[in-house]
C-alpha cells in the first residue's frame, strides 16, 4: 500500500514492510511499507507548502470543501464499511456506525465560520479599538490507534483543516486502508494537494513526527503508555500535544434498574466490536440483591450474540484484530479463572464455522469478580464482561474511585437522586451515562477521559478541538486625526482619557 504524498499515492522504498490481515480469516490482504525518513521528510515539505495555499483559503471556500467532504462520505459509507470490516474484522453494521460518528465531526467543521469568529471591543480606550481572532497552528500530526480507522482520524482532520491548518496522518499498520480511501475523498472534496496527508509506519515515523521542526501539533489516540511517550517527546520538540490513552469503563446497576435495559445495554456495550473500544463497558459493579436476577439474563443474552465474519447479514461481533491480541485476552479470562472468578460464558477456543484460521474470542461472561483481580486491573479490549458484586452506590463510585483509568463510567437507576450523586462524585471518569452504556459526547461537545485515560489537559474535537488547532491573536489599534496627534505617553499604562 502506498502512503499518499501531495495529493496522489506515493510508492515508496519497501525497506520494512508489515503484512496487513483480515483478522476473520487470518489472509493476508495487503502490505503496508514503513515510511522512510527521507519520505517523511518529503511528507512535511508537502504539508508545510500546501499550509501556505490552505490556511490563505476564505471561510467561505474552506466551508465548502468541508460540506463537499461530508456528502462524498455519504456516498461512500459502504465502500469504506467494507473496507473496515476486511481489515479490522468489525461487523459491517458496526463499521457504518463508526463512519457515522465521524460525519457527525465533519459536520461540526461545516460550520467553522461560527465557530471562529473572533470578539471585538470598541473603543476600548478613546479611540482605540481592540480585537481578538484565532489563525490556524500549522502542520499538524495525527497518530491513530487501530481500533476505530475511519472515526478516529475524522476525529481530528476536519477541525484540523476546518481552522486552517495541514493535517499529516500517521495511521495504524494492521488497518491502514481507510486512511488512503479518506485522502481520495478529500481530494475530490476540493483540499489542495498536501493538505492531507498520509505516511504509513511505525516507531521511527513517529520519531520523525515527533521531533521534525515543521509539526506544530500532535494529536494521537491510543494505549496510555505510547500516549505518555507521544506527550513528553512531543512536548519537549515545543509542539502542542493531545493524547488519549486506554480505558477500564465501569457500569453501576442498582437494584431499581430496568433490569432488562441493563442487561441489553450491557451485552451490547460489552461485546460490541468483540469489546475493542475505548468506551467499551467490560465491567458491571451489580448491587447484591438483584444480582442473581441480572447474571441469569445476561448468561442468556451473552450465549445469544451472533458472532460471524462481519460481511454476514445480521452478525452482532466479528474477530479479533490479531492472534497476539486474541492470546492476551485468552490468558486474562484464564487468570481470572485461577484466580477464583466463576466463567459463565466462555468464549475461548471460540471459532465460526469456515473461519477456524481467523482470530476469534467468543462472548465470555465472567462472575465473581473482585477489584484486585489481574483481569480487573487490565484494560482487556476483548469481549469480556466481569461481575463485581456490591452493596450499595457508595461501594460502586469507591471501586470506579480506584480505578486507574477514567474514560467513562455508566449508571444504571431508576432513582434521579442515586443519578445526580453518582454524575456529581469527584475522581470517577470524564464521561458519564445515565441509564447510557457507551456516553460518547456528541461532536459538539468535547471527547475526554480523566487519569490515566488522558495525558496533558486536551480534549479531542468539539470546542476543545477548535481551541487545540488554533491560537489567539489579540490586536490593539488606533486610527488617529492627524488633528488628534499629541505627545506620546512614556508610561505603561497610556492615557485612556484620550
Ligand atoms: P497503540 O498505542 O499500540 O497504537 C496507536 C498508534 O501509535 C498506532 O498508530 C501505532 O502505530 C503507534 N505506536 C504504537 N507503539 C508506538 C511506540 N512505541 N512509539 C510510537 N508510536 C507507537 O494502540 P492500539 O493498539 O492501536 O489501540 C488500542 C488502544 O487505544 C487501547 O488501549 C484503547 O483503549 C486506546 N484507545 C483510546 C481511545 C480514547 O479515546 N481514549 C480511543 C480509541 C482507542
Amino acid at each position: 500500500m502506498p502512503h499518499w504524498i501531495d495529493g496522489k499515492p506515493y510508492v515508496g522504498a519497501e525497506d520494512v514492510v508489515v503484512p496487513v490481515e483480515n483478522p476473520a480469516t487470518g489472509e493476508v490482504v495487503g502490505q503496508v511499507a514503513s515510511a522512510t525518513p527521507a519520505e517523511v521528510e518529503t511528507a512535511i515539505a508537502s504539508a508545510a507548502a500546501a499550509f501556505e495555499i490552505w490556511s490563505e483559503y476564505s471561510l467561505a471556500k474552506r466551508t465548502a470543501v468541508m460540506f463537499r467532504f461530508r456528502e462524498l462520505l455519504v456516498q461512500h459509507t459502504d465502500e469504506l464499511a467494507e473496507i473496515v470490516t476486511r481489515e479490522h474484522g468489525k461487523v459491517f453494521s458496526d463499521a457504518k456506525g463508526e463512519i457515522s460518528r465521524g460525519l457527525e465531526v465533519v459536520e461540526f467543521a461545516c460550520s467553522i465560520p461560527t465557530l471562529l469568529k473572533g470578539e471585538y471591543s470598541d473603543q476600548a480606550a478613546t479611540g482605540i479599538d481592540v480585537y481578538s481572532f484565532r489563525q490556524p497552528v500549522g502542520v499538524v500530526a495525527g497518530i491513530t490507534p487501530f481500533n476505530f480507522p475511519v472515526m478516529i482520524p475524522l476525529w481530528m482532520s476536519p477541525v484540523a483543516l476546518a481552522t486552517g491548518n495541514t493535517f499529516v496522518l500517521k495511521p495504524p499498520t494492521r488497518d491502514p486502508g481507510a486512511a488512503m480511501f479518506l485522502a481520495e475523498l478529500w481530494k475530490e472534496a476540493g483540499l489542495p494537494d498536501g493538505a492531507f496527508t498520509v505516511v504509513h509506519g511505525n516507531r521511527d515515523v513517529i520519531g520523525r513526527l515527533l521531533t521534525h521542526p515543521d509539526i506544530a501539533a500532535v494529536s494521537f489516540v491510543g494505549s496510555t503508555t505510547t500516549a505518555k511517550h507521544i506527550h513528553a517527546v512531543a512536548s519537549e520538540h515545543g509542539k502542542r500535544v493531545q493524547a488519549l490513552g486506554a480505558a477500564k469503563n465501569h457500569a453501576v446497576v442498582l437494584a431499581d434498574a430496568d433490569l432488562e435495559h441493563a442487561a441489553d445495554n450491557l451485552v451490547a456495550a460489552a461485546y460490541g466490536a468483540a469489546g475493542e473500544r475505548c468506551m467499551a463497558l467490560p465491567v458491571a459493579l451489580v448491587q447484591d440483591s438483584i444480582a442473581d436476577e441480572l447474571v441469569a439474563r445476561l448468561t442468556e443474552k451473552a450465549a445469544r450474540v451472533k458472532v460471524a465474519e462481519g460481511m454476514t447479514p445480521d452478525a452482532d461481533m466479528g474477530a479479533i484484530i490479531s492472534a497476539q491480541a486474541r492470546d492476551r485476552i485468552v490468558s486474562l479470562i484464564t487468570s481470572a479463572e485461577r484466580e477464583g472468578a466463576r466463567i459463565l460464558v466462555d468464549g475461548r477456543g471460540f471459532a465460526p464455522e469456515g473461519y477456524e484460521k481467523g482470530y476469534w474470542v467468543g462472548p465470555t461472561l465472567i462472575d465473581g469478580v473482585t477489584p484486585e483481580m489481574t483481569i480487573n486491573k487490565e484494560e482487556v479490549f476483548g469481549p469480556t464482561l466481569e461481575i463485581i458484586r456490591i452493596p450499595d452506590l457508595a461501594t460502586g463510585i469507591a471501586t470506579i474511585q480506584a480505578n486507574p483509568y477514567g474514560n467513562g463510567a455508566a449508571i444504571f437507576t431508576s432513582s434521579g437522586e442515586a443519578a445526580r450523586t453518582f454524575v456529581r462524585a469527584q475522581g470517577t471518569a470524564g464521561m458519564i451515562g445515565v441509564n447510557v452504556p457507551i456516553p460518547v459526547p456528541v461532536a459538539w461537545h468535547s471527547f475526554g477521559g480523566w487519569k490515566e485515560s488522558l495525558v496533558g489537559e486536551s480534549h479531542i474535537y468539539g470546542p476543545e478541538g477548535v481551541k487545540f488547532y488554533t491560537r489567539a491573536k489579540v490586536v490593539t489599534q488606533r486610527w488617529p486625526h492627524r488633528a488628534d496627534n499629541g505627545p506620546v505617553s512614556f508610561h505603561f499604562s497610556g492615557d485612556a482619557s484620550k
